[in-house]
């Protein structure tokens, strides 16, 4: 929380909303800088800011005056947001929620539990996709001291250790009639629409894990001495920082890429911000993995910076969808039929 208070202090936390909110209107790809260079050092900064950003774009694509009061504070950083997607019987398949909004007179009643929320227990507001009636979905807008609603213990993790990841427990949760988000009957399309932009922040969080992993890397090889002389001299060690190179400069290209088609082309915008997340979040796995080896044993023991972001690189590759779920995603693009996800 230290660290989001620092970007509230610098004015970041309202850098992705439009200047009629309060914000800077920052598009994509300038959200896109700031996530890659806190998550260069810091990811769980960057998914801390990232997740309440993703939040309140919904909140900014879909609501009307009230909900952007919401997005208005996130803006401000004088508040957090989530949004509630997974439940225990799976994340990958969102048709599959269980959670259920029901008409209770003039307000909605939700009950359910959702899972795996990032910023649960410290945000103020929660997205919560539920069933309304039959095979629709709504998205509600549900704040913390609403009756009804209260937080599981924090997860312990193998890495995004500094960001809380816990339950969110909706029983006879009542609401106001107004905090339903969009049409009641479109609620898969919401958390669609939202995953678009997302899967672009999760891409570039993890492109700033590995770019962190290479610095270290870099700079690394570069004092250590075998045999006499600096280990980067090694041929065997500059070929693998030049592929690690060329894996990140390729990641971010594609990035770049996705983040301008979300603006431009929002039709292939889906299936290019999958590959983008894709594509980033393995190479996270593969630079944070060799510059652990690069680092030998001190690259192993707890506390060094590579070890710390190989542990946290590996949840990009799971998170807002798997990097199995994006293969079909991306698949039903080329291909035609369904994908399901
Ligand atoms: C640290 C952390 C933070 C998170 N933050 C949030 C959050 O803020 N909000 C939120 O809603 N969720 C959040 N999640 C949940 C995350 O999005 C889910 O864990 C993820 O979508 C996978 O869902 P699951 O864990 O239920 O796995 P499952 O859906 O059970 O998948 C298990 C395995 O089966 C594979 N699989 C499933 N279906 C298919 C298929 N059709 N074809 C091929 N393979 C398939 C998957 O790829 C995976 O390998 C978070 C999770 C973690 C760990």
């Amino acid at each position: 929380m230290k660290s989001y208070e620092a970007l509230r202090r610098e004015g970041i936390t309202g850098l992705a909303a439009p200047a009629r909110i309060g914000g800077q209107g920052g598009d994509l790809l300038t959200q896109c800088i700031a996530i890659e260079e806190l998550s260069r050092v810091c990811a769980t900064t960057g998914l801390t800011l990232m997740t309440c950003w993703s939040f309140a774009d919904s909140l900014i694509a879909f609501g009307r005056d009230e909900h952007l009061a919401a997005a208005e504070e996130v803006a401000r950083g004088s508040a957090l947001g989530s949004w509630c997607y997974t439940e225990p019987q799976g994340g990958s398949d969102l048709s599959g929620a269980r959670t259920r909004a029901s008409r209770h007179g003039s307000q909605w009643r939700l009950d359910g539990t959702k899972r795996f929320i990032t910023n649960a227990g410290w945000s103020d507001w929660y997205l919560v996709l539920a069933r309304t009636e039959g095979d629709s979905f709504g998205v509600f807008l549900v704040n913390r001291h609403d009756k009804g609603i209260t937080f599981g213990k924090p997860e312990s993790k193998m890495g995004m250790r500094g960001s809380p990841t816990c339950d969110v427990y909706l029983e006879e949760c009542l609401i106001p009639e107004w905090r339903a988000l969009g049409d009641p009957a479109k609620g898969l399309e919401i958390a669609s629409a939202s995953l678009v932009e997302s899967r672009c922040h999760v891409a570039v969080q993890a492109l700033g894990i590995a770019q962190g992993a290479l610095d270290e890397a870099v700079s690394y090889t570069k004092e250590r001495n075998q045999f006499g002389r600096p280990i980067a001299n090694f041929q065997l060690v500059r070929g693998m920082i030049a592929d690690l190179t060329v894996k990140v400069e390729s990641s971010r290209a594609l990035l770049y890429q996705a983040a301008g088609m979300v603006h431009m082309d929002r039709e292939r915008a889906r299936a290019f911000s999958s590959m983008a997340k894709l594509l980033c979040s393995d190479t996270a796995m593969a630079v944070t993995t060799d510059a652990v080896q690069l680092h030998g044993g001190y690259g192993y023991m707890e506390g060094s910076p590579v070890e710390r972001m190989m542990r946290d690189a590996k949840i990009t590759q799971i998170y807002e969808g798997t990097n199995q779920v994006q293969r079909l995603i991306i698949a039903k693009h080329m291909l035609g039929g369904s994908s399901r996800a």
